[in-house]
């Protein structure tokens, strides 16, 4: 095969931005998905600097035809995506009580039906080469998370999503897996207290919050030739802290 070719989703920053840069210097052209084209210009130029191939992509991924539109151009101006990572997230927190149907209608749309519409859309060619490489990013909050009855179920509903499409896809030689970060330092969690981070460090058995690399080095580990083998798992990334 000739270079294999990623689409990373949500990749402008954070832990997509380090999956992306990771997978780049595996030797992937990188599709830089996001939101907003311009968004990607940062992770785009760490690629191009360091001498590989990357294309920024804008397009909301819970859009059908935003997606459609958006994996043609990266299979016509890259190549066929063959490894995928369902990447981009939100989170509309609040306690049941208090939860909008908004809150729930937005993690589900972006998380959920993203990762489908991105699966779906990417399967084609997966399936046409024979080979293929699905990973979605869940989170330890999948086991359940006060505050997060929306993130929870759809983080739980990735790794269901994951172990579906090894299912169906296995034949093609195509894999799917799930990668569940714990509490990783991003924008994301920029938001909590230091109240709150201090309670989280008492419950990590390696005494670091996790980095967008610690996440970025298992990604490709799933996304590379030599997890040919693995397929349907969630691994736990996460300094050994889990909610329950
Ligand atoms: P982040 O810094 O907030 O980055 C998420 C990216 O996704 C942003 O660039 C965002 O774009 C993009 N995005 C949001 N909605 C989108 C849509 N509809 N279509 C396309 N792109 C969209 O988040 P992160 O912390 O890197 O998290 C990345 C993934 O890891 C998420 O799935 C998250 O749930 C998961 N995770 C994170 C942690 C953690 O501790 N950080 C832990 C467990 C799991 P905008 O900037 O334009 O909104």
């Amino acid at each position: 095969m000739s270079q294999r070719v990623a689409v990373v989703t949500g990749a402008a920053r954070g832990i997509g931005a380090a999956i992306a840069v990771r997978l780049a210097a595996d030797g992937l052209a990188v599709a830089v998905l996001d939101l907003e084209e311009s968004a990607c210009a940062t992770t785009v130029g760490r690629i191009t600097d360091a001498g590989g191939r990357a294309l920024a992509v804008g397009a909301d991924v819970s859009d059908a035809a935003a997606v459609n539109a958006a994996v043609e151009r990266v299979a016509s101006e890259l190549g066929p995506p063959v490894v995928l990572v369902n990447n981009a997230g939100v989170i509309r927190d609040n306690l049941l009580f208090k939860m909008t149907d908004d809150d729930w209608e937005t993690v589900m749309a972006v998380h959920l039906r993203g990762a489908f519409l991105m699966s779906r859309a990417c399967q084609k060619y997966m399936v046409e080469q024979r080979w293929g490489r699905i990973v979605n990013i869940s989170s330890t909050s999948a086991l359940g998370n006060r505050g997060q009855a929306n993130y929870s179920t759809a983080k739980a509903g990735l790794q269901g999503l994951a172990k579906t499409l090894a299912i169906e896809l296995g034949p093609f030689g195509v894999t799917a897996n799930a990668v569940a970060p714990g509490f990783i330092e991003t924008d994301m969690t920029k938001a909590l207290s230091q109240q709150q981070t201090d309670a989280l460090m008492a419950q990590i058995p390696l005494g670091r919050l996790g980095r967008p690399e610690d996440i970025a080095h298992a990604v490709a580990y799933l996304a590379s030739p030599q997890a040919g083998y693995v397929t349907g798992v969630e691994l736990h990334v996460n300094g050994g802290m889990y909610m329950n």
